[in-house]
């Protein structure tokens, strides 16, 4: 999507002008990465208004494969604002319904491009736009699993955009195709009813999973497999700026460290530093760092490198 953030006043009803960016969790994730130096693909469908370009222009800047990417010249591009009253109250507006993203097919996937994944990210954002998007990211999620392509999972839940009852069902059915689960801590109270971690973490993993980190914000995260289990402290900050993104740049780090043979708990203690990072700057990915910024962040803030 584009997003709209108010300039002249924080509040969407007194603003007069607006900055223009763009944002959604899943190029978030996929910025992150590619900052850090990996081979990342998007897959999405955009209108052919100038919007659409201007995503499609920023996402292929960032050095992200968009080979993927449709185009539909009969709906428009997905926009939403970001009004920060201050940086505990943010509101989002969405103008998405009827989004060409929202109109992607099961046919839109090329499964010879997926099979060469060594992970398949997704959102619980997905099929919440429509039923096609939900049948999409389902058929996705199979198709890696049938190819060995390790699926990754943020429920990311966006109760704006559907019923509760709607969202538990379809999140509850994404958690079993999915290898690693990373959700926060209000997701898996919302899921499973549960805010104590390691039974929290046990319905996830009951549920077929192998990996379920739990992003606990300022305290960082929880990691649990079979085999494993404990808090992974999170890197302090002096003061929030902007928290949106947080959760996008902790699936980052994580899947960084993951493709560059990191252990578990170095990958999530690499995914608690952007995390922080991406707290520390205005927008929904600019905090994001590059390899060097990283290491100097972990370097200065905790002597530790990973
Ligand atoms: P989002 O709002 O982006 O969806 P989320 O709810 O998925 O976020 P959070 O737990 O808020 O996820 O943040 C993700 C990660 O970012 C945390 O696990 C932690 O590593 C880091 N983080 C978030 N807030 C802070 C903070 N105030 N100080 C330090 N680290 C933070």
């Amino acid at each position: 999507m584009v997003v709209f953030t108010p300039v002249s006043s924080p509040m969407m009803r007194f603003a007069e002008t607006f900055a223009k960016n763009v944002g959604g969790a899943e190029t978030n994730v996929a910025i992150g990465l590619a900052r850090l130096g990996h081979n990342v693909g998007w897959i999405s469908k955009l209108g052919t208004d100038e919007f659409g370009t201007y995503i499609l222009n920023t996402v292929r800047g960032e050095g992200i494969d968009v080979s993927q990417v449709k185009r539909d010249p009969d709906f428009p591009t997905g926009l939403y604002f970001k009004e920060i009253r201050n940086p505990e109250d943010i509101r989002v507006s969405y103008y998405r319904k009827g989004s060409a993203a929202s109109t992607i097919q099961t046919n839109d996937i090329n499964e010879d491009y997926l099979k060469n994944a060594k992970y398949l990210h997704v959102t619980g954002i997905t099929p919440a736009l429509s039923d096609f998007a939900y049948q999409t990211v389902i058929k996705m999620m199979e198709l890696a699993r049938k190819h060995k392509v390790k699926v990754v999972f943020d429920p990311n839940l966006r109760r704006k955009l559907w019923s509760e009852e709607k969202a538990r069902t379809i999140l509850t059915e994404m958690v079993a195709l999915s290898d690693i689960v990373l959700p926060g801590i209000e997701e898996a109270d919302f899921l499973f009813q549960e805010t104590d971690m390691a039974p929290a973490a046990d319905q996830f993993l009951a549920r077929g999973c192998e990996t379920v980190i739990i992003k606990l914000g300022e305290k960082g995260a929880y990691l649990q497999t079979k085999n494993e289990s404990g808090y992974i402290e999170g890197f302090p900050v002096k003061q929030v700026v902007d928290p949106v993104g947080a959760g996008d740049g902790f699936v980052a780090g994580f899947l960084s460290g993951m493709l560059n043979d990191l252990s578990l708990t170095d990958a999530v203690r690499r995914a608690n530093a952007i995390g922080a990072m991406q707290t520390q700057v205005k927008g929904d990915y600019e905090g994001l760092p590059d390899n060097e910024e990283l290491h100097q962040f972990m370097f200065q803030q905790n002597n530790v490198d990973v």
